[in-house]
């Protein structure tokens, strides 16, 4: 479906608005992204969206059609869940509210290793829903998983979230908050969503 809304002119930079308001999302987006695309903050005058949906799916594109609607251009959202397989895939997609509505990252973690502290079983997975949705209603869909294990304790000052305690399969048992941006976005569950959604873009 090269046409209409998706179809760009050689050499000219698609133009995406962000809906995310996470800063740490945006900067691994665009440098995941390149500079093939024009990635523009989210709008500040518009308010949190509500997001009330059952799947990562369906909470993306809430995230992508609201900024649409709001701006009048082509919008890219995602939505990603940590999937521990002694939880039976919690936290899932109420990873942002884990320890509750007004949690931080930090009281996340705490409780996420609390819920584990007797678990044999640590696998767990990211999984990115990345959606873009065009003024004319077309949207482009793409998903990006990662599997690994769940540390005993937190380690590492980079990237953001659940980063300090997860260690990607295959890596050097490094967890993603000890690895640069460039080694995080190689294997994550959000360079694999994003990187199959520039090739859907014709990137
Ligand atoms: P959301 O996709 O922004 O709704 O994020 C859901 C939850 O997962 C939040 O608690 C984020 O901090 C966390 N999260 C999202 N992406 C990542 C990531 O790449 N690494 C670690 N945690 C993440």
């Amino acid at each position: 479906m090269n046409s209409g809304a998706l179809s760009i002119a050689p050499g000219e930079r698609r133009r995406l608005v962000a809906a995310t308001a996470n800063p740490h999302k945006l900067i691994e987006i665009a440098a995941i992204l390149g500079s093939a695309v024009e990635l523009l903050p989210r709008p500040a005058d518009l308010g949190e969206v509500v997001e009330d949906g059952d799947t990562l799916e369906a909470n993306a594109r809430l995230k992508a059609a609201a900024v649409c609607g709001h701006t009048g251009q082509a919008a890219v959202a995602d939505d990603t869940g940590l999937e521990a397989a002694a939880l039976g895939g919690a936290p899932g997609v109420k990873s942002a509210r884990y320890a509750g509505e007004h949690a931080d990252d930090a009281d996340n973690r705490v409780r996420l290793l609390d819920e584990l502290e007797e678990a044999v079983d640590r696998s767990a997975r990211f999984r990115t829903v990345a959606i873009v949705v065009f003024p004319d209603g077309r949207e482009l869909l793409a998903e990006g998983m990662t599997t690994g294990t769940i540390a005993v304790a937190p380690r590492g000052d980079g990237g953001f979230g659940y980063d300090p305690v997860f260690v990607p399969d295959g890596g050097d048992g490094r967890t993603f908050a000890e690895m640069s941006p460039d080694e995080k976005n190689a294997v994550s569950h959000r360079g694999r969503a994003f990187r199959a959604l520039a090739a859907q873009l014709g990137l």
